[in-house]
């Protein structure tokens, strides 16, 4: 059994706008209507969990009823990232074959081909992430200044990341998950855990300033 969840519960502060950036318009739809019906053409039978701040569960009822879509089963969103991660994992029940893949709402593009190649490297691997080659340069800062980094040993990590379901919720089951910005760091935590990388896609971008929503419209009629 494959489970999905979408993590939207954010307040996407850094986006500046008046409503959360996952429902911002795009194409003429929310942007988190995108991210659900990509993935459910990704992932035919696979179960997918919506995580939403309760703050927005009557507008999402509404969207939903405008554009006459059809939710995912809603959960209730943390006050951060790793916390709605962690909500949606108490509803899943994990068998020794269960996988868990774990998508940010606001990335509206992913990809079957890159759910298919996350799901083999399960086969070798506790978990698998979706990575892109750093196309700036880099500089590294600390307290003295700043130096050149060396880009090439650098990767910038997407979602969906995707891993073995009962060690995911193992991974989460700690007091100090909020210190995590991502499922794989959390699941490094654990002893003997193999994680592999896969490779990314450019245009699989994060929503994150309101620029981001101009270059995604380029994204969709591309794909068009
Ligand atoms: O803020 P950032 O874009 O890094 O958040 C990544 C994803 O995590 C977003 O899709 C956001 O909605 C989600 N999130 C969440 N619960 C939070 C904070 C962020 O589901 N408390």
């Amino acid at each position: 059994m494959v489970s999905i969840i979408i993590v939207a519960a954010g307040s996407g502060a850094r986006f500046g706008a008046s409503i959360p950036k996952q429902f911002c318009l795009l194409g003429g739809r929310p942007v988190l209507m995108h991210t659900i019906d990509a993935l459910r053409a990704a992932s035919h039978d696979a179960r997918l969990l919506l995580v939403l701040s309760p703050l927005e569960f009557e507008r999402w009822t509404q969207l939903c009823h405008d554009y006459g879509f059809e939710s995912p089963q809603v959960v209730a969103g943390g006050d951060s990232r790793a916390e709605s991660v962690k909500n949606a994992l108490d509803c899943i029940n994990a068998g020794n074959d269960d996988i868990v893949m774990v998508h940010d709402g606001a990335r509206p593009f992913p990809t079957k081909v890159i759910v298919e190649a996350l799901t083999s490297a399960l086969a070798e691997a506790d978990g698998a992430i979706p990575v892109v080659p750093v196309t700036d340069s880099l500089r590294m800062i600390d307290d003295k200044g700043s130096r050149p980094a060396d880009r090439s040993q650098y990767r910038a990590v997407q979602t969906p990341q995707a891993f073995r379901a009962a060690l995911l919720k193992k991974a989460y089951d700690r007091n100090d998950i909020s210190a995590f910005t991502d499922d794989a760091s959390l699941m490094e935590s654990i002893d003997g855990c193999r994680l592999t990388l896969i490779d990314g896609n450019p245009t699989n971008i994060k929503i994150t300033n309101p620029y981001d929503i101009a270059v995604a419209e380029a994204i969709l009629k591309a794909r068009q």
